[in-house]
C-alpha cells in the first residue's frame, strides 16, 4: 500500500508540473529577463506581462504597483509612514531605491508611456510614486486578454525593509511592475504603505536571472536551465505557475544544500532548497528539521504541500532586516552565528514564514484590507505546529529553567496592546505598528486558539481544512472564512467575530466578590398568627425545637469588565466537597448567585477548561475565601496566588 501511494504520490506530482497554471486562474503572468548590475546596485530587466480580465467590467486604465518607489526619498508614504527612520540609512545618499519604468506599450502595439500617471489612491501624498497607472487606447473586454512589454530598472536600497542589499547579499523582493487586482468592476492598488503587505493575481511566471558566475542564485519556482556566459555571467531560468509573485537572491556567500522531501499521506514530494549564508552554518540543520517538520505539518493539516520545490534563504549577517518574510514558493529565514539550543528562533521563523507559503501564496487574501486572513491565520498555524514538535509550553524559549510557549507569548502580545484597533480595518490605519501587529496576528490567532478550545480540536480542524481545500487559489474574505466556520460547526459564529474583528476592545470576566457569613437565628418582631408581636421576639414560635444548625449565605458575583460577550461557566465549591456548575450568558455587567447552605463556600471559579485564552486577565478569573489565619498567612497566600497567576500567562 506504501509504495502504492508513493507511486500515486509521483504521478501527481509530474501531473501537476504538465497542468500549466491548472490550480490557479491565470490572470498576470510575467515572462521577465533581469540582469543584476552589482556595482550599481540594479536589475535591467525586460519583460511582457499578459493580463486577462476576469472580470464582468470593460477597463482601459490600468494600474501597477511601483512598490520599490517606497525607498525613493524620505516623504514616500513609506518612509513617512515609517517615521523616525533608522538615521544610518537616512544618511547614505545612495542608499535609496526606486524602479523606472523606461517602455510600457502593447505587444505590437501602441507605446503607453505618454500615458503614464502616479495615483495616491490611500493618502493623496504627492512624494509617492508606488502605484502608477497607463490607460489604453481601448478598453480590455471581460475575457480578453492584453500583453504588455515593459522595460524597467530595479535601484535596491540597502536592506532595512525586506528587500535590498548589503554587502555582496541581495534580496529581490517586490523589484517590478506589478498590475493590481481588478474586483467587482474596480481596481485594488494600493500604494505601499509601512504596516502593509501585498494582493495580487495568480498568474504563471517565467523568469530569466543573469548574475556574476560567482553568486549562489535561489528564486521563486524551478530551475528549468542554467547556462555559463562568456562575460563571467551566468544566466539561470526559473518557473512557476499558480503563484502571484516571484522574488529571488543572489550572494557569493550561500552554502547551497538540496534535500527530496516525500511525504505518503497526502502524497507530496517537493525539494527543498536551503541557501544558508556561510556565517550561519551552525543553524543549517534547525532550519532543514523545521522545514521538514513544517511541510509535514501543513500538508497534514490542510492540504498537501503543491509545488515541486520549497527554498529556504538565510540572510548575510548585517541583512537580518531581508529576514522573516516570504514569497510564493521561497523563504528569508533568520538566526545568528551564537543561536542556543533552547531559543527555537530558527524553527519559529522557518514554520512561521514557509506556513505564509499556504495563507499569504495559495489562500492569497487581501493584506492590504485584511491582513488578519493572512498573519493571524498563520499565526495560529504556527502557534499548533511549535507546540506539536518542540512542546507545549516551552516552544519558543526552553533554556536554563525558563520554558516559555507560543501562545503563551501571543497571549501576552494581546494583553499588551491598547483598545484601539479592531483586528479587521485598512492594514495602514492602525494607530501604530505595534497596535497592528498585536491585532493581525496575535489577537488574530488567539482568537483561533479560543475558537479552537471552545469548539473542540475535531471541530476546528474541519473549518482549516474546509477553509483551505474550498478557497486554495481563490483570495477569500473574512465572510468566507465565518461562514466556513458557521458551517462546519453548526453554529451562529457571527456574534464572535463580530466582536473581535470589529471592536477594538477586549474580554475580561471576573470573580469579583466571594463572601459568605453566617444566617443569624431570626431576631426582631414578627407578625404571630393572630397579627401580634410574640412575647419573646422570637419568631413563630419555634420555642422547643431542638437547636438549628448553622446555615451560611453565600454570595459569588461575576462581574464583566471587557466590552466582548461570551457565556461565562462558573464552578463554586462548598467545605464539604460540593460542587455547583452555574451557566450565564455573560450579558448585563454583573451576575450574582446566592447559596444558603449548611456549610461555607471556598471557591468559584471561571472559565474552567482553560478555554478563554482572549481573556485578559486570568488573575481575577478565581478567587478563594480566605481562611481566618494571621496576616503574615494571607499575604503569603495571595503572593501565592498571584505568582501562580502569573505563571499562567507565560506556562498555558
Ligand atoms: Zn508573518
Amino acid at each position: 500500500m506504501k509504495k502504492l501511494v508513493l507511486g500515486l504520490a509521483v504521478g501527481i506530482f509530474v501531473l501537476n508540473a504538465g497542468l500549466y497554471g491548472a490550480l490557479s486562474r491565470e490572470v498576470a503572468s510575467y515572462d521577465i529577463k533581469a540582469r543584476l548590475i552589482p556595482a550599481t546596485r540594479t536589475i535591467e530587466a525586460t519583460g511582457t506581462l499578459t493580463w486577462t480580465n476576469d472580470s464582468e467590467t470593460a477597463v482601459s486604465e490600468l494600474p501597477f504597483h511601483l512598490y520599490m518607489n517606497a525607498f525613493k526619498n524620505n516623504r514616500t508614504t513609506f518612509m513617512k509612514e515609517r517615521g523616525g527612520l533608522h538615521r544610518g540609512f537616512e544618511a547614505g545618499k545612495d542608499d535609496w531605491g526606486r524602479i523606472d519604468v523606461g517602455r510600457i506599450g502593447i505587444a505590437g502595439g501602441a507605446d503607453l508611456a505618454g500615458t503614464m500617471v502616479f495615483l495616491r489612491p490611500d493618502d493623496g501624498n504627492p512624494d509617492d510614486q508606488t502605484v502608477m497607472q497607463v490607460t489604453l487606447p481601448a478598453a480590455v473586454g471581460p475575457g480578453e486578454r492584453i500583453v504588455l512589454e515593459i522595460a524597467f530598472a530595479t535601484r535596491l536600497p540597502k536592506v532595512f525593509a525586506r528587500t535590498g542589499y548589503s554587502g555582496e547579499f541581495y534580496m529581490v523582493g517586490q523589484w517590478f511592475p506589478k498590475i493590481g487586482v481588478l474586483r467587482n468592476g474596480a481596481w485594488k492598488c494600493h500604494q505601499y504603505h509601512a504596516h502593509s503587505e501585498y494582493f495580487a493575481d495568480f498568474g504563471a511566471y517565467k523568469v530569466e536571472l543573469t548574475v556574476p558566475d560567482e553568486y549562489v542564485v535561489g528564486a521563486t519556482g524551478r530551475r528549468e536551465s542554467e547556462r555559463k556566459n562568456a562575460d563571467g555571467t551566468k544566466t539561470l531560468v526559473h518557473v512557476q505557475e499558480d503563484v502571484h509573485d516571484f522574488a529571488w537572491t543572489a550572494c557569493p556567500d550561500f552554502v547551497e544544500s538540496r534535500e527530496r522531501f516525500v511525504l505518503d499521506d497526502p502524497p507530496v514530494a517537493t525539494e527543498m532548497i536551503l541557501l544558508v549564508h556561510k556565517a550561519h552554518l551552525g543553524s543549517r540543520d534547525r532550519y532543514a528539521l523545521a522545514l521538514r517538520r513544517a511541510l509535514e505539518f501543513f500538508s497534514r493539516s490542510y492540504g498537501p504541500y503543491p509545488y515541486a520545490t520549497v527554498t529556504l534563504v538565510d540572510p548575510a549577517p548585517g541583512a537580518a532586516a531581508a529576514g522573516g518574510m516570504e514569497y510564493p514558493t521561497l523563504f528569508t529565514a533568520g538566526t545568528t552565528s551564537w543561536m542556543p539550543a533552547g531559543v527555537r528562533l530558527p524553527e519559529m521563523v522557518t514554520i512561521h514564514e514557509f506556513g505564509h507559503g499556504y495563507w499569504y501564496g495559495i489562500v492569497a487574501s487581501d493584506e492590504f484590507e485584511e491582513a488578519w486572513l493572512d498573519e493571524g491565520i498563520n499565526s495560529y498555524s504556527e502557534v499548533k505546529a511549535m507546540e506539536k514538535y518542540y512542546g507545549e509550553g516551552r516552544s519558543m524559549v526552553d533554556i536554563a529553567g525558563v520554558k516559555i510557549g507560543d501562545s503563551a507569548s501571543q497571549r501576552l502580545r494581546v494583553i499588551g496592546s491598547g483598545r484601539f484597533d479592531p483586528v479587521l480595518k485598512d492594514s495602514w490605519s492602525y494607530i501604530s505598528g505595534a497596535s497592528y501587529g498585536a491585532n493581525v496576528y496575535a489577537k488574530a490567532a488567539v482568537m483561533l486558539l479560543t475558537l479552537e478550545r471552545w469548539l473542540g480540536e475535531d471541530v476546528m480542524a474541519r473549518i482549516m481544512r474546509t477553509y483551505y481545500e474550498r478557497w486554495k487559489f481563490r483570495h477569500p474574505t473574512s465572510e468566507d472564512f465565518i461562514r466556513v466556520a458557521e458551517e462546519e460547526s453548526g453554529r451562529d459564529l457571527g456574534w464572535f467575530f463580530d466582536q473581535v474583528l470589529r471592536s477594538p476592545d477586549r474580554l475580561d470576566y471576573a470573580v469579583s466578590e466571594l463572601s459568605c457569613r453566617e444566617v443569624n437565628e431570626p431576631g426582631g418582631l414578627f407578625d404571630t398568627q393572630k397579627g401580634k408581636p410574640a412575647a419573646d421576639g422570637r419568631a413563630r414560635g419555634r420555642a422547643g425545637e431542638a437547636a438549628k444548625p448553622t446555615s451560611y449565605r453565600s454570595e459569588v458575583v461575576i462581574a464583566r469588565k471587557g466590552e466582548w460577550i461570551f457565556p461565562q461557566e462558573l464552578l463554586v465549591t462548598f467545605a464539604d466537597g460540593r460542587k455547583v456548575r452555574e451557566d450565564w450568558d455573560g450579558k448585563d455587567r454583573w451576575k450574582r448567585f446566592v447559596y444558603e447552605l449548611p456549610v461555607k463556600v471556598v471557591s468559584a471559579e471561571l472559565d474552567l477548561g482553560r478555554k478563554l485564552l482572549l481573556d485578559v486577565n486570568r488573575l481575577n478569573d478565581s478567587r478563594t475565601l480566605e481562611p481566618e489565619r494571621g496576616p503574615v498567612r494571607k499575604v503569603s497566600l495571595r503572593l501565592l496566588a498571584w505568582l501562580q497567576g502569573l505563571l499562567s500567562l507565560i506556562s498555558l
